[in-house]
């Protein structure tokens, strides 16, 4: 730590100021010695314990802390890096704004502190992440392949630091302390002999390099989100959780290293008519009693249009017909699944008084209300009938 000196006193603050006291304070410290303004020796460091007085202090939980164990309750857990690195102050918008305020646009360079506002930890140039992407897509569009345009977000490189997160015209410096290998070896020596660990080095924790002047564009990160337009081709044939690799198209990576790749995750919404089994297409179709009975044609949807299907005489509820090649394409071939056509025959439930008439003429003729025999189609029934089920 650079200082010792009472956080209060450091503001010229009671014990008990409030928060907008300590804010007022801060404010009116920091305009007279930020190293922008004040050329004087020493105002550099006292810009610094002033910022690191008012991070602490204007963080209710680290304040109790501090008034209950006094630097000792702060040392331990942060060090001054940590302080600005942490969330509640990495709210650094507001950092940003009070200095902004003062300064009347952007805030300037904070002598000394590295890693302003940047959550990232790098050693040396890291290659972007890879993205997800989740694309719903229809089951016609499954069908026909789809060529469409997804929106983005993604970290890309500041435009105004080029990604180095150093202000313009500066640069980051190689560490001193662990000469640029964001690493520390230690030696340590026990009765069995010397050890050497290795660790993060402090200093810089891990990046290899200390910006003294973060760029005010991006705060010191070296990125900025985007939202990217980027076209997707689906094939024709697709299925849920296919996965497209876009290569490059991830987040962008460090100056130097390569973007990560952004993978679309394709989910194909359910359809009210057709439902999917692998290349298959299962589609239920009404049919009357007489039209199972005595046979007839009808049109059947299928994804490629309207289809004439023949109902044999006798066809019974349940079975199922076979519209070769109007299913699913085959991904990355050229032949297509089937539509499989469960029929459902439907039994009439207003009767009209001649179709009563009819119906019971029927079934005197069937010779009373018992199904006397079922015969033919049963086998082929029966093994459509099972495979159909286990796959629905
Ligand atoms: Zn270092
Ligand atoms: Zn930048």
């Amino acid at each position: 730590m650079s200082t010792q000196r009472d956080y209060y006193e450091i503001l010229g603050i009671s014990k008990d100021a409030t928060e907008s006291e300590i804010k007022k304070a801060y404010r009116k410290l920091a305009m007279k010695y930020h190293p922008d303004k004040n050329k004087e020796e020493g105002a550099e460091e006292t810009f610094k314990e002033i910022s690191e007085a008012y991070a602490v202090l204007s963080d209710a939980e680290k304040r109790e802390q501090y008034d209950r164990f006094g630097h000792a309750g702060i040392d331990g857990r942060y060090s001054q890096e940590d302080i600005f690195r942490n969330a509640d102050f990495g709210d650094f918008a507001d950092l940003g704004d009070i200095l902004g305020g003062i300064f009347g646009g952007g805030f300037g360079g904070f002598g000394g502190f590295s890693g302003f506002g940047g959550g990232q930890r790098r050693q040396g140039p890291t290659r972007g992440s890879d993205l997800r992407y989740d694309l719903g897509i229809t089951l016609e569009q499954a069908a026909e392949g789809v060529d469409t345009t997804i929106n983005v977000p993604r970290a890309e490189n500041c435009e105004s630091c080029n990604g180095t997160g150093a202000k313009a015209g500066t640069s980051p410096k190689t560490c001193p302390t662990c000469h640029g290998s964001g690493q520390m070896t230690q030696a340590r020596k026990t009765p069995f002999g010397t050890f050497m660990s290795t660790s993060t080095c402090n200093a810089c924790h891990g990046r290899g390099e200390i910006i003294d002047d973060p760029c005010p564009a991006c705060k010191g990160t070296g990125k900025m989100k985007k939202v990217r337009k980027i076209s997707v081709k689906v094939p024709k044939g697709a299925d849920n959780g296919l996965r497209l690799k876009v290569r490059g198209e991830g987040e962008e990576g460090s100056p130097g290293a390569p973007s990560g790749d952004l993978y679309v995750v394709i989910h194909v919404e359910p359809h009210d008519k057709f439902q999917r089994m692998g290349d298959d297409i299962v589609y239920e179709q009404a049919i009357s009693f007489a039209t199972a009975a005595l046979g007839g044609d009808v049109m059947v949807p299928t994804l490629h249009g309207k289809v004439k299907m023949n109902i044999k005489p006798g066809t019974q509820t349940h079975s199922i017909l076979r519209l070769k090649g109007k299913g699913m394409p085959h991904l990355h071939g050229h032949s297509h699944g089937d539509q499989l056509v469960k029929i459902i025959v439907k039994t009439p439930t207003k009767l009209s008084n001649e179709q009563k008439e009819l119906f019971k003429k029927l079934q005197e003729l069937d010779g009373g209300p018992d199904v006397k025999a079922t015969k033919g189609g049963k086998g082929i029934f029966e093994k459509v009938k099972g495979a159909f089920e286990a796959g629905a």
